[in-house]
């Protein structure tokens, strides 16, 4: 191959964290939403992944996903952590300060706080939820007031690529 002819076709930076986001989410066994997130440090090397969980040692098979009476132990709030926490405590590095986060959900209000508390200077979330709901106006409204930014996939993406397909057939001799 000629010098300077390499592939042009190759994903955006923010493709490959989102997509890594994504992925991450398919590990989540909540039947409704499964959410990924994705630190990224100011050297493009990512630094935790997460999806929402079970914490550790609560058997996913004994603990409720479904999102019952709010006022009842069968709800899933109680119990599920997170995937921006996960990712957080996660870290491969003494710290997320300055990080950008990749969320394929944009963070509650719990979250959110982590993500202030831990530093970590931009979100960017693929979904934003239908309803304006309290935790979500209460997220922005920290966001805002701690200079955390935050910015739609949609908007910053530079590529019009819709899917990623990942090929796990095995390649025939
Ligand atoms: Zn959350």
């Amino acid at each position: 191959m000629a010098e300077g002819s390499g592939r042009t076709d190759y994903i955006t930076w923010d493709e490959y964290f989102m997509g890594i986001a994504l992925l991450s989410a398919e590990r989540s066994k909540d039947p409704k939403r499964q959410v990924g997130a994705c630190i990224v440090n100011n050297e493009k090397k990512i630094v935790g992944v997460g999806y929402n969980s079970m914490p550790y040692g609560c058997d996913d098979a004994k603990y409720p996903w479904k999102k019952g009476p709010k006022d009842s132990l069968k709800a899933k709030y109680l119990y599920v952590s997170h995937a921006e926490l996960n990712a957080i405590v996660n870290k491969n590095s003494s710290d997320v300060k300055e990080c950008k986060i990749y969320v394929t959900f944009f963070p509650c209000n719990e979250c959110t706080k982590l993500i202030i508390q831990s530093g970590i200077k931009e979100i960017i979330y693929k979904e934003y939820p239908k309803k304006d709901k309290p935790e979500w106006i209460a997220s922005k409204r920290m966001l805002d007031d701690a200079n955390v930014v935050y910015r739609r996939f949609d908007d910053i993406n530079t590529s019009t690529r819709s899917r990623i397909l990942l090929n796990f057939e095995r390649e025939r001799d």
